[in-house]
């Protein structure tokens, strides 16, 4: 997934990694991204695929 903070492209095994740090590691319902440590809560597998998928179209619009 993205974070909406930095931008940052991460899955939710680093995430993982990130959160296992704030000690509620598997207790809450927040992905951290491990770049910028910025908490956002977690997307459903189907909108991400949804907002990849609309993100390659306006970039094709760019190109
Ligand atoms: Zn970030």
């Amino acid at each position: 997934m993205i974070c909406t903070h930095c931008s940052n492209e991460f899955s939710i095994e680093e995430s993982n990694a990130a959160c296992s740090k704030c000690g509620s590691f598997g207790g809450c319902n927040l992905v951290m991204c491990p770049k910028c440590g910025y908490e956002q809560p977690k997307i459903p597998k189907w909108l991400e695929k949804a907002s990849q998928f609309f993100g390659k179209k306006n970039q094709l619009k760019v190109k």
